[in-house]
This record gives structure tokens, sequence and C-alpha cells, in this order.
């Protein structure tokens, strides 16, 4: 049986619960898995709407180069350029300032005696840039000239342990920058930061290790770096392009076109940023209307300030949205951000998918657990029964042996003739007889038994005095108990208790139980029949059948009565049975509308109760 258990355990029992280990394990990583799905699926808003904002730029670049050829082609460039700005900003709305240049760098427009303040600022901020007496960092994108050089690994950088002191410094490095491209273009600066931190939200989670950490560490540091050139440099042979420069912190957008006409000045415009701001709110228009219910879609400035929002009254912490992607070199450290109208959701789904998950295991591991149990003890109950059906073969071997060995004895001493003594045949011949009497019994058990098993015994009822039954099977007993030394008491009541019975069926349960009473006693040989009326709810006719004798041992009160059991082994008891007598009897006595209970005799013995109602009047 253990080793039934055991292979059991080993092949079904210890791989489910490996199997619900693994299952409850990868539960854990849910909540990552879910946000790894959604930030895939915004940042890939967010690349588009970006794509489109980048358009958006080049348009408009494309828009100032026409607008400069137009004004080309009724007056001259140096007529154009003389008063270049004014007529620029009268017509253009998105020019702040309009600038034109000299192949030598003078700046002709705005000119130096300019009263617009913004033009007067731009001549400032500019006029030694332009003159090529001084070079600055840009990132620009030029027609035909090329792009900044590309960013530093990320990789090394990320690696480098000291990535948080220098993030403190990052926004210090933009007071002098320009964003552009050129020809000659020095080397790459440090690394520039993002002015946002994406995927704060999942900072609990993804900085449990230290991969995590260090990839969104690359997160922060920005693709587009700046680089060092000159205004000659920049715009070299190219036809137009576009310079971002920071100065004093502030963004500043330069167009600029060279006409094929007159390669003599070059045309640009600085942009009205608040203007550009106002156009990239139609890009943040574009969300879809179903991801809107989701989250706020918002193009951020260089300080993470939104200058464009799909939802109007969405309020957040505007340096940490849940994915960004920056716009380019056109609108360096701008991005367009996505943010989580409800960032509660996510961990709410992954909760309730956790807990869904969960339940299920637990109810697969219980009914894995609910169902091994049940086959253990099935298997449990089958050895237990076919052991009890060897013992129940060899005891019934033993059982028919024992009586047909002194049948044969005393019928051969007296077919021998070898004893003369009539007082000793007559004991003789008795001991034949009550053999012949106990195989009878036991054989008929066994037939009856089987007959039982098959829904074959058929019962021969009849209305009959149970008195009379017992008193007759009693006084039948009575002579073979008398010579084994046992004393035989009936108490009998006057009147008859009338049942409608099997007389033959009824008869065995008695004969069983008295014999039982018989084989079960040891040095008290004291038995007792009581018949008696039961009273209480449903009165019953009872037959109580008692003994001095061993009495049935605690715990087995009900299993006497299951096919085969034995209370006392054949082997340490040295009492022979087949553990059907009282199986027997109360099938017998159930089929009657009755029942055998065994009930505790105080001061020792037993007592065995056979009930049977009485006959319906
Ligand atoms: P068996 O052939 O073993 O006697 P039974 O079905 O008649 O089979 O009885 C089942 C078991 O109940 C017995 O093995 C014995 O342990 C117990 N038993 C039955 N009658 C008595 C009794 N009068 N006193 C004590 N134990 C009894």
């Amino acid at each position: 049986m253990k080793k039934v258990a055991l292979v059991f355990a080993l092949a079904v029992f210890v791989p489910s619960l490996v199997l619900a280990w693994l299952a409850v394990r990868s539960l854990r990583d849910q909540e990552f898995v879910l946000q790894r799905q959604q930030s895939l699926l915004y940042q890939a808003v967010t690349d588009t709407l970006a794509g489109q904002a980048k358009s958006l730029v080049a348009d408009r670049q494309r828009e100032f180069g026409l607008r400069v050829e137009q004004m080309l082609a009724n007056n001259s460039a140096s007529e154009v350029a003389r008063s270049f700005d004014e007529k620029l900003r009268a017509n253009w709305p998105l020019a702040e300032v309009g600038f034109a240049v000299t192949a030598s760098g003078d700046i002709v427009a705005p000119a130096a005696a300019t009263v617009n303040l913004e033009g007067q600022t731009f001549r400032a901020e500019n006029s030694a840039w332009i003159a090529n007496r001084d070079s600055a960092e840009v990132y620009s994108k030029s027609k035909n000239g090329m792009d900044a050089p590309a960013p530093m690994s990320e990789t090394s950088f990320a690696a480098d342990p000291s990535i948080a002191s220098r993030k403190q410094e990052a926004p210090a490095m933009k007071s002098q920058n320009l964003y552009t491209s050129g020809q000659k273009i020095s080397k790459a600066k440090a690394p520039q930061y993002r002015s946002v931190a994406p995927q704060q939200k999942s900072d609990e989670l993804s900085l449990k290790d230290v991969r995590e950490t260090r990839a969104q560490v690359q997160q922060q540091v920005s693709k587009i770096t700046p680089a060092e050139a000159e205004f000659r440099d920049l715009v070299g042979e190219a036809s137009e392009g576009t310079i971002a420069r920071f100065v004093d912190n502030k963004l500043k957008i330069l167009f600029w076109h060279r006409s094929p006409q007159d390669s003599r000045y070059i045309f640009g415009a600085q942009l009205a940023l608040p203007k550009l701001s106002g156009e990239l709110d139609e890009v943040t228009q574009q969300l879809e209307p179903a991801l809107r219910e989701e989250i706020c879609v918002a193009v951020l400035d260089d300080n993470a300030k939104p200058v464009a929002l799909s939802q109007k009254n969405f309020k957040a912490n505007w340096k940490h949205p849940f994915v960004a992607t920056e716009i380019g070199e056109e609108l360096p450290h701008w991005e367009v951000a996505a943010y989580l109208l409800n960032p509660d959701q996510l961990t709410q789904s992954a909760r309730t998918l956790k807990l869904t998950l969960g339940l299920l295991i637990a109810v697969l591991v219980l009914a894995i657990g609910i169902g091994s149990w049940l086959i253990v003890s099935d298997l449990n109950r089958q050895l237990t029964l076919a052991r009890q059906k060897t013992d129940f073969v060899s005891n019934v071997s033993h059982e028919l042996k024992t009586p047909l060995t002194s049948i044969r004895m005393f019928s051969e001493l007296l077919a021998e003739q070898r004893v003369n003594d009539p007082v000793k045949q007559r004991s003789y011949l008795n001991i034949i007889t009550a053999e012949t009497a106990r195989l009878t019994r036991l054989i008929n058990n066994v037939l009856d038994f089987s007959r039982m098993e098959g829904g074959e015994k058929k019962y021969n009822f009849r209305d009959c005095d149970l008195v009379a039954l017992v008193r007759e099977t009693a006084e039948s007993y009575r002579p073979h108990l008398e010579n084994n030394g046992f004393k035989l008491e009936c108490t009998l009541p006057s009147s008859p208790l009338p049942v409608r019975a099997d007389t033959d069926a009824i008869a065995q349960v008695i004969v069983n139980l008295l014999s039982n009473a018989e084989k079960y006693s040891d040095s008290r040989k004291e038995i007792e029949i009581q018949v008696s009326q039961r009273d209480g709810p449903l009165p019953c006719a009872e037959v109580k059948v008692l003994d001095r004798g061993l009495g049935v041992p605690r715990g087995s009160e009900e299993k006497i009565f299951e096919k085969f059991y034995r209370a006392h082994d054949s082997l340490s008891s040295g009492i022979q049975g087949s553990g059907l007598g009282l199986t027997l009897a109360r099938q017998i006595a159930r089929a009657h509308g009755g029942d055998v209970a065994y009930e505790f005799r105080a001061g020792g013995g037993s007592c065995f109760c056979l009930r049977l109602p009485f006959t319906r009047s």
C-alpha cells in the first residue's frame, strides 16, 4: 500500500505541485507583462505622432522656402534682404524674426537700427555666430547637408555608475547649444538627457533587477546630440535647413533658405514657438477616439511643459509619462508623451488576472489533492478487501477441515466397532451430528452470502410469532450448548409477537448470533436470550443475544458487520470464522425492514439485538 501511495505521489502529486508552483511564479510577472504590452502599444502611438510633428515642421520649412522664392520673384535679392524682417513678419505669422545674411556673414536684416525688440535680441544673440566669429552647439537638418552626429553609445554609458551625478549637470549644458547639421561639425558633446523619464509608473517593478535599471537609464539619454559648428559650416552648399539652438536655456528654431537664383544671400526665419505649438495641437488631435479613453497625448517642450494636449483638462506629473518619443533635431528635447488616464487600472487588471489565475491554480491543486486522496483511499479499500478475501478462503478451508476430520475419525471408530460402550457410542454420534450441523451452517452462510451478492436471495415471507420462532430455535441449539458446558437462559414474553418473516432466514440469524456468543466466550459460559417489545416512535419486536465473552473491541462496533471483517484475528485468538455471519444477519434483518446492532454490555461480554417490525394489521 505504501508503495502504491509513493508511486502515486511521485507520478501525479509531485509533478502537479511543481506545475502549480511554476504557475504561481509566473503570476508574479503578470503586472510587468501587462505593462510591457501596454507600453509597446502606446509607444507605437507616440512614435507615429512624433513622426507627424516632424513632418509638420518639414512642411513649414518648405512653406518658408516658397515665401522667400515668391518675394524674390518680383524684386532683387538685395532689395528683399533689406526689408526682409518686416515683410516676412507681416506675411507669415510663424515668423518671430526674419533674417537675411550675406555669404560673408553680415546680417542685413533685421537692420542694426531696427526698433523691433525681437530683432534686436536676435542680433545680440546671433551676430557673432552668424558672422562666423564664434562656433556654437547646434542640432540641425538640411536638405542636402548632413545631420548632426549619432549619439554616443548608450550601452557603454548605461554601465557607468556615475550616471546619476551627471544627470544633475545636464540642464546647464543647454545654455549655449545650437542644434543643426553642417559639413564641418566638430565632436559630439557629452550625452544629453531627456526632459522626461518615461515608464516611471513601473519603477517598483522594473527596478527589480539591474538590467532593467540600465534600460531605464538608457531611456533617459537623449538620442539627439548637439554638435559644435560655425554658421558657415552648417549652411555649406545646402539650399535650406533647420537649425535649433538653446540660448540661455531658451530654444530658438531657425529656418534658412538659399535661393538657386541668387546664392549671395541666405534668408531665414526665427520661429514664433507659441504659434508653432498651436499648430502642433493638430498632431495631438490625431489620437484615435478609442485610445482617448485610455491615454492623453501631449507635446512637451524642452522643460517638459505641455504645449499641446489631446484632452484639454488633463493634468499629470508631466515629467513622468507612461511612454514618450523625442520629436527630433527639429525640436530638440521636445517629446510626444502619452499619459495613462487611469494609471491604477493597469494594476487593477493585473491584480484581477492574478486573482483569477491564482484561484484557478488553487482549484486545480485542490481537485488534484481530493482526486488523489479518493484514489488512494479506494486503493486502500480494494487492497484491504483483497486481503480479507484471501483470509476468508483460508478460514473457510480451515472451518471445513476441522469438522470433517472429527466426523471422519468418530465415524471410522464406530464403523470398525472398536467402541463397545453405549454411552461413548452415543457421545460420538452426538459429536458427528454437531459437527455436521456446523458444516451445514457454514456452507449455508457461504451459499446465502453468494446469493445475496448476486441479488438472487429469495425470501418466503409469512406471518408468524417471533416468540415461538425464537423458542424453537433456542431449544434446538440448547443441547449443543449444554454439551459444551454453556448455560442458556431464555426470557420470553407470555404473549406472542406477530411479525412477517421468512422463518428459516430469521432462525439462521438467531443461530449465527448464538454460535458467535459460543465462539467468543471464554471462561464464563453464560448465554441469554431476551425477547421483548421495544417501545418508541416505531415499536418493534426485539431479540437480544447476550454473552459474557470477549466483547467487541472499541472502534470495530460497526466494522464487524462488513463482509469478511473479523475483529478477533484467527491467528492471535485461535477462533475460526469466515467474517460472514454478522454480514448475513444484518442483510436478512434489513430485508425484513429491521436491523441487527451491537450494544455495549456492562460487566463484560456482548449484546447483539435483532429488531423486526410488527405485522401491519
Ligand atoms: P466470524 O465468522 O468471524 O465470527 P461474524 O461476521 O459472525 O464472522 O463476526 C464478525 C466479527 O465480529 C467476528 O470475527 C468477531 O470478531 C466479532 N464478533 C461477533 N460476535 C461476537 C461476540 N458475541 N463477541 C465478541 N465478538 C464478536
